[in-house]
């Protein structure tokens, strides 16, 4: 569904991501882990574009989406991205919030969007919250909102950068559900996280980052269980 091909990105004189390699297929939930700083958000970042790479190819279901003259909007409507930081419009109902890119953007009409968007707050446990404003809600529920209005543009990935990092702890294990929930689907996810114990039971492949270059990949088992690396076992010995 993705292949990145010799990534490359700088800002100014520093050379962030270093020649990244990776082909993510259909259904696959990839995490990525590593060091702050190694270049997991600019890594995620460039493959919706919101980074430009300064070097290398990025295909999106068989298209290249970094060629000259193509469209990222249109691509972007199909990858839909979660934050640290929810973002949620401040001033708008719940409802609105998630039914405005799909009316907007897509064009779907007002009554397929709220029955939509009502549907996918049954799926992050929040039916009751649909006339609620952000300001009345948790980080944990204001996460699981930003969830769904990703989802509500029917995306055919998932980017997540560490969408529990900014959430008090009692609140992570509900949106690691919802999350969850989405991987058993068959969502296609490429998720940054510090959760080791959710990287371990939900990924299919786990990347580990270390200054701007893919040191070491593999299952689960094989990255947590017998990592090859010096610097993979260096940091997995100080976050597990
Ligand atoms: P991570 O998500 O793994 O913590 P980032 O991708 O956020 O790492 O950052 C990698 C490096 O790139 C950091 O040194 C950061 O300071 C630098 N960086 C990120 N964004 C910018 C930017 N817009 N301009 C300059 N440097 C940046
Ligand atoms: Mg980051």
């Amino acid at each position: 569904m993705i292949t990145v091909k010799n990534l490359h990105k700088k800002f100014g004189q520093l050379h962030i991501l270093k020649g990244i390699d990776l082909e993510i297929s259909q259904g696959e939930v990839v995490v990525v882990i590593g060091p702050s700083g190694s270049g997991k958000s600019t890594f995620l970042r460039c493959l919706n574009r919101l980074e430009e790479p300064t070097e290398g190819e990025i295909t999106f279901e068989g298209k290249s989406i970094t060629a000259r003259g193509h469209n990222i909007n249109q691509t972007r409507e199909k990858m839909g991205m979660v934050f640290q930081q929810f973002n949620l419009f401040p001033h708008k109902s719940v409802i609105d919030n998630i039914t405005l890119a799909p009316i907007r953007v897509k064009k779907m009409e007002k009554a397929r969007a709220v029955s939509l968007a009502v549907e996918l707050l049954r799926t992050v446990g929040l039916e009751d919250k649909l006339n609620a404003y952000p300001s009345q809600l948790s980080g944990g529920q204001k996460q699981r909102i930003a969830i769904a209005r990703a989802l509500a543009m029917e995306p055919h990935v998932m980017l997540f950068d560490e969408p529990t990092s900014a959430l008090d702890p009692e609140m992570v294990g509900e949106v690691l559900d919802v999350m969850k929930k989405l991987a058993d689907k068959g969502m296609t996810m490429v998720i940054v996280t510090h959760e080791m114990g959710f990287a371990r039971e939900v990924g299919d492949r786990i990347i580990f980052m270390d200054q701007g270059q893919i040191v070491e990949q593999g299952t689960p088992q094989e990255v947590f269980g017998a990592p090859k690396h010096q610097r993979t076992q260096d940091f997995l010995s100080k976050v597990l």
